[in-house]
């Protein structure tokens, strides 16, 4: 599987870092892991298929991590470039996320699901596992974050995992969910003291990373407070392990 890091970001605008938004190239398709507002855009600046996109992950209804998902329908059923596909996109999110696409469409009679080709939306709950592309099976987890928001674990058929925490508070049952992952790509908004319960900072992050012993960690969602700071160096204080601070454009191979 290879990893590309459309935006390193959360919702403070920022000059280096768009929002909430990674793209999974897998042996069995395509997987956007949330769409932010700069990902339509940032899609096409690292040069990857959208128009040939398979899947998309909402993990919750953030703006950050929403943002561009209303405008990508829109992209994909005007653009010149979608009007010949005929292979099926789907959407999956947590309970809402149809929810999302009527208060989208009643905004402006967009009728985003109907494209020029078949769009499926799922809805599915914590603590389920699916087969979210042919061959590459899901598992969901319910985070301290919002209602609705969800982390992911993707195990392709030859066992190599991703597990994508999206925004998440701390909590140990996370760890044991990443355990023994090839990448965990954990959400780090902070450095320390953090303001608020339902996000993490590094050291939450490095104690779930202790918990799960992944092969490899990558810190994203990161706030400016980031800025000038060297984040594995940081890292690595708390927690031996490979550590990689995410940046826009950051190419990983799983
Ligand atoms: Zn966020
Ligand atoms: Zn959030």
């Amino acid at each position: 599987m290879q990893l590309v890091v459309l935006g390193s970001g959360t919702s403070v605008p920022h000059p280096q870092r768009a929002a909430s938004a990674h793209w999974l190239d897998t042996e069995a398709g395509s997987l956007l892991l949330d769409a932010s507002a700069a990902c339509i855009h940032r899609m096409a600046q690292e040069k990857l298929d959208w128009t040939g996109l398979d899947a998309i992950w909402i993990s919750h209804f953030h703006l950050d991590h929403v943002g561009g998902l209303a405008p990508f329908l829109f992209g994909t059923k005007h653009s010149a470039q979608t009007q010949g596909r005929r292979k099926p996109l789907t959407i999956y999110g947590g309970y809402g996320l149809r929810k999302l696409f009527s208060a989208f469409d009643e905004a402006g009679a967009y009728r985003l699901l109907e494209q020029p080709f078949p769009v499926e939306v799922r809805e599915v709950a914590p603590r389920t596992e699916f087969e979210l592309l042919p061959g590459l099976r899901a598992h969901t987890f319910s985070t301290p974050h919002t209602r609705e928001s969800l982390a992911i674990r993707l195990t392709n058929g030859r066992g190599t995992s991703l597990v994508y925490t999206s925004d998440t508070g701390y909590t140990e049952a996370l760890g044991a969910f990443a355990e023994d992952a090839s990448l965990f790509m954990m959400e780090c908004s902070f450095w320390r003291n953090k303001p608020v319960e339902t996000h993490l900072e590094l050291e939450d992050a490095m104690q779930l990373a202790r918990r799960a012993a992944p092969r490899k960690v990558l810190l994203t969602h990161l706030y400016p407070e980031w800025d000038g700071i060297d984040i594995a160096a940081e890292a690595r204080k708390h927690w031996p392990g490979e550590t990689l601070a995410a940046a826009d454009g950051l190419r990983i191979t799983i």
